[in-house]
């Protein structure tokens, strides 16, 4: 008998990974594709279900899957497979990419936002199995976030719950992409790394380094003792060490998941990022904080936009 196989797709800003995702959490097979840039929406839903079609066509041999999860950089409305807005694909709005993608691929399509996917990922099969409650951090290109609350999803009522990104952790704090000043992804995001790095490297008086540096070398550097490196890292550590005390106070959440590219760096990252938070938290219930690593990587988002579908399917 062939297996109940979910389409697990994971787009960020400029790659689309794909997984097979089969109903005890596994990725029996998997893909990767690059997204082009794009003038209109329907170019990128042109794009999206033919690259889709694609890895349906690869995933054959496993069985028909059954629906597809699609997991997605942005504000969503998974009620109605609506993307509210993708600032990292093209800056569009409303997009309606679960009806369209149900048309052209003749299966059940759902949409939710890739934070959202993330942490149900690391609750099901990572750093949050068992935890009744969670609160997931993604540190990537930007900053997301995704609650769990008694074992379910938490998206709130417009379906946005969870947009940690862009609450503002300092007044009047570092200037964010989204146009406010002081957002935690303006601390704690890959983009704000580099520029903190390359602000200290300039105000040693040396040029910062030739060509492109990313954050994954800084947060490499940072874990070999780089000092520059390691101050980029305690730069998104403090902003991530007030976010997390904000999220403790406001959900009290049994662990907290720090996942995404950024968290690769590690202890350089969360330990400075737990003493803040617990500087800041009372006494008293600073002991009952778990900060935890994630341990999926890039799979979490594919294994919880899987998770999200299973129990949707007739
Ligand atoms: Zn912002």
């Amino acid at each position: 008998m062939k297996r109940d196989i979910v389409l697990a797709v994971d787009l960020g800003g400029t790659n689309l990974r794909f997984g097979a995702v089969d109903s005890r959490g596994r990725i029996v097979l998997r893909a990767s594709a690059k997204m082009g840039t794009y003038r209109r929406k329907s170019d990128l839903l042109g794009d999206l279900a033919g690259a889709i079609d694609g890895f349906m066509a690869e995933a054959a041999a496993l069985g028909r899957p059954r629906a597809v999860g699609l997991g997605f950089a942005g504000c969503t409305d998974s009620s109605r497979g609506l993307i509210y807005f993708a600032p990292n694909v093209g800056g569009f709005k409303n997009i309606g990419a679960g009806p369209y993608l149900e048309r052209r691929l003749g299966v059940p399509v759902f949409v939710e936002n890739d934070a959202n996917c993330a942490a149900v990922g690391e609750h099901w099969k990572g750093a949050g199995r068992g935890a009744r409650s969670l609160f997931m951090f993604t540190l990537g290109t930007g900053v997301g976030g995704g609650v769990v609350m008694d074992g379910r999803i938490w998206r709130g009522a417009a379906g946005t719950a969870g947009e940690v990104g862009h609450t503002i952790v300092m007044a009047g704090g570092p200037r964010c992409s989204c146009g406010n000043r002081g957002c935690l992804e303006a601390f704690a995001s890959a983009t704000a790394i580099v520029k903190e790095y390359r602000r200290l490297k300039r105000a040693k008086g040396r040029a910062a380094p030739a060509g492109r540096v990313t954050a994954r070398q800084i947060t490499g550097l940072a874990r070999r003792g780089d000092k520059a490196a390691v101050a980029a890292v305690g730069y998104a550590a403090r902003g991530l060490g007030m976010g997390i005390a904000n999220i403790f106070n406001l959900l009290n959440p049994e662990v907290i998941i720090v996942g995404g590219g950024v968290s690769r760096a590690g202890r350089v990252l969360l330990g400075p990022a737990v003493r803040e938070a617990r500087g800041i938290l009372f006494p008293q219930l600073a002991r009952f904080l778990r900060v935890k690593r994630a341990t999926l990587g890039d799979d979490a988002a594919l294994i919880g936009a899987a998770r999200l579908v299973f129990p949707r399917l007739k």
